[in-house]
């Protein structure tokens, strides 16, 4: 799509964001199954149904505007899904194999936090107070996920390969 005004802008974010969560609905599984610590494989499944209404919420704020939100390929989320995928290729004893899930699934919420903020704004200046709202819901619920994992990361997660 050409952008040439911040409402084309806009309408490009909500398609990167919901290509962004489109993408995580198909990871999150696998590094459910990678993980070993039964906080963060709960923590990442709450996510994945939060991530499921997080896509269906882009897509109503894209349809009340009259918009679709499909046919972008979000390239950062590509990356950040192919780097924490390729951690899991390696041979990594369990606990910092979960260290490692914890790091690439905080990468991927920080990213998102940068995302939602940026489209909540544009959309606050464009007048579009519902989509803003609607954003802001999404921003909140992807900083409790951080903060969810870094409780695990600081919490539940004993380091016996590093010590032993
Ligand atoms: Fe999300
Ligand atoms: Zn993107
Ligand atoms: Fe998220």
């Amino acid at each position: 799509m050409k952008i040439e005004t911040l409402k084309d802008l806009f309408h490009h974010e909500l398609k990167d964001l919901w290509s962004a969560e489109d993408q995580l609905t198909k990871a999150l599984p696998k590094m459910i199954d990678a993980a070993t610590d039964k906080e963060l494989q709960s923590a990442l499944s709450d996510h994945l149904s939060v991530t499921r209404k997080q896509k269906k919420r882009i897509e109503s704020i894209s349809d009340d505007l009259g918009w679709g939100p499909r046919g972008h390929r979000c390239k950062g989320m590509a990356g950040l899904i192919e780097e924490g995928s390729d951690i899991l290729d390696d041979e990594l004893p369990a606990d910092v194999r979960d260290a490692a899930i914890i790091g690439a699934a905080q990468r991927v919420e920080h990213y998102e936090m940068a995302a939602y903020g940026t489209a909540r704004t544009h959309a606050e200046k464009l007048g579009l107070y519902d989509a803003a709202d609607e954003l802001q819901k999404t921003l909140d619920e992807e900083g409790e996920a951080d903060r969810a994992l870094t409780r695990i990361a600081e919490r539940s997660i004993n380091f016996e390969a590093m010590t032993g």
